[in-house]
């Protein structure tokens, strides 16, 4: 026993001294090889090819990926036929994608991720509008995908010097990709404006005014305040509108996040109630002044300053950080009882809606989309308001569908009508002058509104279209 233990010791000693040695040839001094580096593009460090985060100034390089992209002028080279690609580090498996692509079958759930079935999919582009997370774009096969984002650079600067962009709005989906930004712009305009002499005037300004209160909006306004400059968060809903309508309670956020004035953000149940909660929580303990139920309408230029008109009045301030996302401001009905929590102005998930007595209201395209998104789902009931005569107003494809799926039943279309009144478990209807009162557990109001890129190019802001590889993605 005591031999073959010694023999197996030292023939695995042997091999080990084999393998060291080399396979015999002459042993030659080791050189290291450089691994290729590129300048980070926030701080100009060496950043080694693949790497996650810069090691100077620790900033994930993900951030950078709508920023650095090229930006491209001419026609769209067409590489193949369209077809949906699913970004699976940003799919949240939410199923949305699934119920608004017309083709059965072409996208399918895969545990918590979507997939698409290339064979079936003929890149209609409905699951990238329906997707909340913006983790799908429509690719002709070539190697790039086409993306219109504001222009911004490594500090979420726009071509408006002074103006920033951060969160959704400039091109990233995802909570944590939205407080990282807002961290990362108002560490800019504190280095902007450190040393500098603030200028003067007869009317109360700050030195940074944040619009949008959501993940973005706040992580810019605690690292603002937690570098001691004047702050304020206008916000044309409530706390964190955008997270307090999901239709769903479920949320997910794939790793901890730091947030200023806070720390690591993690939750725990992974809903949105206890997100919102946390940061009620923070804006209280802080005392970060968060105007709500104000909406921003303008920026412009007044000297050193930069003027933020508003539905309630103006504020001045020296910087200004624009975390809007991507919803804009959609056109209200101004009925008794729509600010309920039952009255949505987009369809995100149409799984929420089975079972329920549901009230759409409009008569355009968005409209007829989100109808034939809610047929399909089991024992909803589903009924179309339109103030006008006919369903003049939309694409031959939809009006056929629509007409379809009202002659099969499945839709009560009530021209000519007019919501009166919304109320917790009716919705109340001028028909024909005559008042009607429907069951309903959800208003759903698609009347349009305006879209945050009308709004940047009215700020003068340029939109710019970029090209990234087609596992990337931008909203
Ligand atoms: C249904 C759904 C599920 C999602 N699930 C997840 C998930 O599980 N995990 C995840 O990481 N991400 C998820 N997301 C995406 C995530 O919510 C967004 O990426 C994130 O909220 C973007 O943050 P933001 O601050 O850039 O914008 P938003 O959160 O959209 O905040 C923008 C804020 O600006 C306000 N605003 C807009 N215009 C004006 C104006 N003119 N004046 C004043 N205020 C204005 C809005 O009211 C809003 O409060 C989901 C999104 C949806 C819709």
């Amino acid at each position: 026993m005591i031999w073959t233990t010694l023999g197996f010791f030292a023939l695995t000693a042997l091999m080990i001294w084999f393998h060291l040695r080399g396979s015999g040839a002459p042993a030659r001094p080791s050189a290291s090889v450089a691994r290729p580096t590129f300048p980070c593009p926030r701080c100009g460090a060496k950043v080694t090819v693949n790497s996650t985060f810069c090691p100077s100034c620790g900033v994930p390089q993900s951030a950078f990926e709508v920023v650095s992209a090229l930006e491209v002028t001419g026609p769209e080279v067409v590489g193949g036929v369209p077809k949906a690609a699913v970004r699976a580090d940003m799919c949240v498996g939410c199923g949305t994608c699934v119920a608004s692509c017309p083709e059965e079958g072409a996208l399918v759930m895969r545990g918590k991720l979507a997939v698409v079935i290339d064979a079936l999919c003929k890149g209609h582009g409905e699951c990238v509008r329906g997707c909340p997370v913006s983790a799908i774009s429509v690719t002709t096969g070539a190697a790039v995908n086409r993306v219109r984002v504001p222009l911004i650079d490594a500090n979420f600067e726009t071509n408006v010097p002074g103006l920033y962009i951060v969160g959704e709005l400039g091109g990233r989906g995802l909570i944590k990709n939205a407080i990282n930004e807002g961290k990362m712009a108002s560490e800019h305009v504190y280095k902007a404006l450190e040393g500098t002499e603030a200028p003067t005037s007869s009317e109360p300004f700050v030195d940074v005014a944040i619009v949008g209160s959501g993940p973005a909006g706040l992580s810019a306004g605690l690292e603002a305040m937690r570098r001691h400059l004047s702050v304020v968060v206008i916000e044309q809903g409530s706390l964190s509108d955008t997270v307090r309508k999901y239709p769903r309670h479920k949320l997910l956020l794939a790793e901890p996040v730091a947030v200023p004035l806070y720390g690591d953000l993690w939750i725990a149940d992974a809903s949105k109630e206890s997100l919102l909660q946390v940061w009620e929580t923070i804006v209280a303990n802080t005392g970060l002044p968060v105007r709500t139920g104000e909406r921003v309408t303008a920026v412009t230029r007044e000297g050193a300053f930069l003027r933020v008109e508003t539905s309630l009045g103006s504020q001045l301030a020296r910087k200004v950080v624009l975390a809007l996302g991507r919803r804009g401001t959609p056109r209200k009905l101004g009925v008794p009882g729509e600010e309920m929590d039952k009255v949505f102005y987009d369809i995100v998930e149409m799984e929420a809606f089975a079972g329920k007595h549901v009230l759409i209201v409009g008569g355009g395209d968005s409209a007829i989309e989100s109808v034939l998104g809610l047929v399909n789902q089991p024992d909803t009931t589903v009924t179309l308001s339109y103030r006008g005569k006919a369903w003049d107003r939309v694409k031959e494809r939809n009006r056929e569908k629509l007409q379809k799926v009202i002659d099969a039943g499945k839709v009560t279309s009530l021209l000519e009508s007019s919501v009166r009144e919304i109320r917790a478990d009716v919705a109340v209807i001028e028909v024909d002058g005559e008042t009607t009162i429907l069951p309903n557990d959800f208003v759903v109001i698609r009347i349009g509104g305006d879209a945050p890129f009308a709004m940047l190019e009215r700020l003068g802001v340029r939109i710019v279209e970029k090209e990234l590889p087609t596992g990337a993605k931008a909203g």
